[in-house]
């Protein structure tokens, strides 16, 4: 199959191809490997406690507080941030970086670049969450796995400055 062809920056072409990856020898971060298991783990113990034990008030909270999360991702990271589909005054990114936090989806600055890269170079090796790698791969594995050297080599060619350049961004990744 011909390479697919796309333009990154003014007159710039990168070759894409189309992958069908199925075995990867890319090492493991075994230290995010450790972090998931443990949260899934208190999982199991919190999903106890909130069928028998958690009061109506606290199950409230807990469906406002994941709802803020979602928020955080869905209207921050991704359509403000990534995507840029709105301008936002200061008060409400403080507010968005406030939810992006409770999410805990690495910060604002590497979601949003993950996910412009992700959109510029969708189903390749430069896709960090690249679908031809495996259902579980492109929903968690690719936060278990170091990121393949063409993630790390096409997205430097995406500009992401912008996103750097705001200050709530800089101050919620400190
Ligand atoms: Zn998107």
């Amino acid at each position: 199959m011909a390479p697919r062809q796309t333009s990154v920056t003014a007159g710039a072409m990168i070759p894409l191809t189309k992958t069908k990856v199925t075995s990867n020898t890319l090492p493991i971060v075994w230290r995010n490997v450790i972090i998931f298991g443990i949260l899934h783990i208190i999982a199991i113990f919190g999903a106890r406690i909130a069928i028998f034990e958690l009061p109506l008030g606290l199950w409230l909270f807990g469906l406002f507080y994941g709802l803020l999360s979602g928020l955080g991702v869905t209207a921050g990271a991704h359509r403000l941030w990534s995507h840029r589909t709105y301008k936002a005054k200061w008060s409400l990114r403080l507010f968005l970086a406030f939810c992006n936090c409770i999410a805990g989806q690495n910060d604002i600055y590497e979601w949003s670049r993950d996910h412009r890269v992700h959109h510029k170079f969708s189903e390749t090796d430069a896709d960090p969450h690249n679908v031809n790698r495996g259902f579980f791969f492109a929903h968690m594995g690719w936060l278990l796995k170091k990121k393949h050297p063409d993630v790390i080599k096409k997205g430097k060619t995406i500009d992401c400055g912008d996103i750097l350049r705001d200050p709530v961004v800089q101050f919620q990744r400190r």
